[in-house]
């Protein structure tokens, strides 16, 4: 008789490599907010994928990244210590990274810090090259797997596309076999750690990532100040933080249409997540300097 597997698998990459995409194509429920936007991650994300004889726990990470220019800002540094902290208590890693849609492929020097980071670390890992789907030289992906090859001891290196869903069994068959033996780390039912309440706040804030531009996404806060589930329905009041307001302005938009079509969709959003009609009602403030702010931050549950 074979015995039960479970461990904690931290997706590491770079911004926009599709991390949170591929969780949720996982977890066959949206639990992580993706946009096409860099760091619309913030927080860590844990998700509970059940296997036959295993459970795979998964965190969602910010993306590793160094500050840089205009993201030397206190929330910066939080991301990128939080992506960090995620490689401590994990029993695998597993990387992600883009397939080259270019020959002559060259690992980014971006990496050059995640990879001395988990030779350091001495976790089993496995490289996943995701959207494979976008790259139509389907030659290219060799060379690609060669480099990550010799530059990192993986016990597999496996090309996906988190978006079709290609190669991702295989990818969950090789993390399966880093996981050690042992029981259930969280009960069956469980699929995330977050409350229902904190992922309603994060729908509002994907939709201010897709709806708005330049340095907005990265200037707001979510905070839901009341979640109420009602017989058949859950009505919920949710507060968007800006820094100034001219922020505060764009996001309202011309007599209110911007924050009535982020409302709009979150409130769709939200609706397929809960299973249930919902009732979202938006406002829109001004906390002046929340991003610099480290108590701020706290203040707003990003720690
Ligand atoms: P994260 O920052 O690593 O969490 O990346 P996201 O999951 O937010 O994805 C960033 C962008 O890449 C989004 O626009 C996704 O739709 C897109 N994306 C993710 N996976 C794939 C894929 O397999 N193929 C393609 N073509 N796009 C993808
Ligand atoms: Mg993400």
């Amino acid at each position: 008789m074979t015995s039960f597997r479970a461990g904690v698998v931290a997706i590491v990459g770079l911004p926009n490599v599709g991390k949170s995409t591929l969780l949720n194509l996982l977890l066959g429920q949206k639990i992580a907010i993706v946009s096409a936007r860099p760091q619309t991650t913030r927080n860590r994300i844990l998700g509970v994928k059940n296997l036959d004889g295993a459970q795979l726990v998964l965190i969602d990470t910010p993306g590793l990244h160094r500050p840089s220019g205009k993201g030397r800002s206190e929330l910066n540094r939080y991301m990128v210590e939080e992506a960090l902290r995620a490689f401590q208590d994990v029993d695998a890693v597993l990387v992600l990274a883009e397939a080259p849609t270019e020959p002559d492929y060259k690992i980014p020097p971006s990496h050059a810090a995640l990879l001395d980071a988990l030779a350091a670390a001495k976790k089993p890992s496995v490289l996943a090259l995701n959207k494979i789907d976008r790259a139509r030289r389907k030659d290219l992906l060799l060379p690609a797997l060669d480099a990550w090859s010799r530059a990192h001891a993986f016990a597999a290196l496996v090309p996906i596309s988190a978006l079709r869903g290609d190669g991702v069994d295989q990818l969950v068959e090789e993390l399966r076999k880093l996981l050690p033996e042992g029981e259930r780390l969280f009960p069956e039912e469980m699929v995330t750690d977050r409350a229902e309440r904190w992922l309603a706040g994060e729908m509002v804030r994907e939709q201010v990532f897709i709806l708005t531009r330049e340095e907005i996404p990265y200037a707001v806060a979510v905070t839901v100040d009341s979640f109420k589930e009602r017989a058949k329905d859950v009505v919920i009041d949710a507060t968007i933080h800006v820094e100034k307001e001219a922020q505060k302005r764009i996001l309202v938009g011309e007599r209110g249409k911007m924050v009535r079509e982020i409302g709009s969709r979150a409130r769709r959003e939200i609706g397929g997540l809960l299973g249930c009609p919902v009732h979202l009602k938006l406002f829109v403030r001004v906390d002046e300097g929340w991003s610099q702010d480290a108590r701020a931050l706290r203040d707003l549950g990003y720690e």
